[in-house]
């Protein structure tokens, strides 16, 4: 679907931008035939790792001027290729950067491409990473969310371990909370669970993807994981951070095997663990995956029926777990402000409403009246 949608972009400011340069970065880019770029008007393919050589490249392109050559290619094996040194000098918005620390993944899922496009995993050097985060905190940022392609694997190749780097990120000055973007369930261990506690400004939610909750396609999958063990972390995650922390995930639906039953068993699974946020993706293949192959899956319209029933949980429970914080009061992170009314975020991750005034960037105390759909409301705290 993303390769579709990527080609169908590509044509069309090709069509409606004749003289453009046209670049075509990341993931498509690192497998794309030359013959395929050219028929679609591409003039650079630069791949993953590369990403930070696009200014010069289309300089030098911009340069040659119009029907300057043909496709220029500029990717490697993604074994060889050392940390693409991308900068956030400030971040897009006053209260939230994202910081890449992580590539690649060697994991292997039965249904993802990414190990064959994006390489080995690689850790950013920490040093960097601390850097980067004072630069965005100096720029007036009080959050950063931390992600990587498996996050898990930070420091597998030598530097420093995941809850070290988290932990030297919480002694900056003016950076009031750190989260993760997503950390697969294989990757929490006791260790790390105890180093995170131990930072105070890393949030209470973690995205931990659980795509079933069935053994059988769990197996299928070569998540490395059965139901039990996603249970298992969940409890683990309770004991670290209390009975509030927000636990979210992701589900895909559809995929060969996955009996009703075994949907069933996905959903009763995140109802019994009380999940908060579902992120619901239906399969569709990807041409060189081993699941790719497998054609015993559900009909295209009983996937969507099932994304629908699955989604349709998902705002249920995402309502359940915000409800218990009516009556409390919540710290919450201003994102847009106005004199009458405010809305950010909470450490839980929920999105709060409250009154006015209040600047981007800066933190009040919400007394929370109520919730509508996950989203809490109320008053000065
Ligand atoms: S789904 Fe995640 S863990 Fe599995 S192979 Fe892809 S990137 Fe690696």
């Amino acid at each position: 679907m993303a390769d579709r949608k990527g080609r169908a972009l590509v044509r069309r400011f090709r069509r409606e931008c004749p003289d453009a340069v046209v670049a075509l970065c990341g993931c498509q880019a690192q497998v794309m035939a030359e013959g395929e770029a050219r028929g679609l008007g591409v003039d650079l393919l630069v791949g993953n790792r590369r990403k930070a050589r696009l200014p010069e490249l289309l300089a030098r392109r911009l340069a040659q001027g119009k029907g300057g050559g043909g496709v220029e290619l500029c990717r490697g094996d993604g074994e060889s290729d050392p940390w693409d040194p991308l900068e956030l000098g400030r971040p897009m918005r006053h209260t939230r950067a994202f910081l890449k620390v992580q590539d690649g993944c060697d994991h292997g899922c039965a249904y993802c491409i990414v190990p064959s496009v994006r390489g080995r995993p690689l850790s950013r050097p920490p040093e960097e990473v601390w850097a980067e985060a004072r630069r965005v905190v100096a720029s007036g940022c009080a959050e950063v969310v931390i992600t990587g392609v498996h996050l898990g694997l930070y420091g597998r190749d030598g530097a420093c371990s995941l809850g070290e780097l988290v932990r030297r990120l919480g002694e900056i000055e003016g950076l009031r909370r750190i989260r993760f973007g997503s950390l697969e369930p294989f990757a929490l261990s006791e260790g790390l669970l105890e180093e995170l506690r131990s930072v105070a400004a890393f949030c209470p939610h973690l995205h931990i993807p659980l795509q079933s909750g069935d053994d059988g396609v769990l197996r299928r999958m070569r998540r490395g994981y059965v139901a039990s063990d996603f249970s298992r972390q969940v409890e683990a995650l309770r004991r670290a951070f209390g009975d509030e922390v927000h636990v979210s995930t992701d589900l895909l639906v559809g995929f060969p095997g996955e009996t009703e039953e075994a949907f069933r068993r996905t959903l009763d699974l995140v109802t019994q663990l009380g999940l908060g946020r579902l992120h619901v993706f239906p399969y569709s293949p990807r041409p060189g995956t081993a699941a790719a192959l497998w054609t015993d899956r559900p009909s295209r319209e009983e996937a969507r029926r099932r994304c629908r029933e699955a989604d349709a949980l998902g705002k249920e429970l995402l309502g359940r777990y915000a409800a218990r914080f009516v009556g409390q009061e919540v710290d919450l992170l201003v994102e847009e402000g106005s004199e009458e009314a405010v809305q950010g975020l909470s450490p839980h991750f929920l999105r709060v409403r409250g009154e006015g005034p209040g600047d981007p960037g800066s933190l009040m105390t919400v007394r929370v009246r109520g919730e509508d759909r996950g989203v809490l409301w109320g008053d000065r705290g």
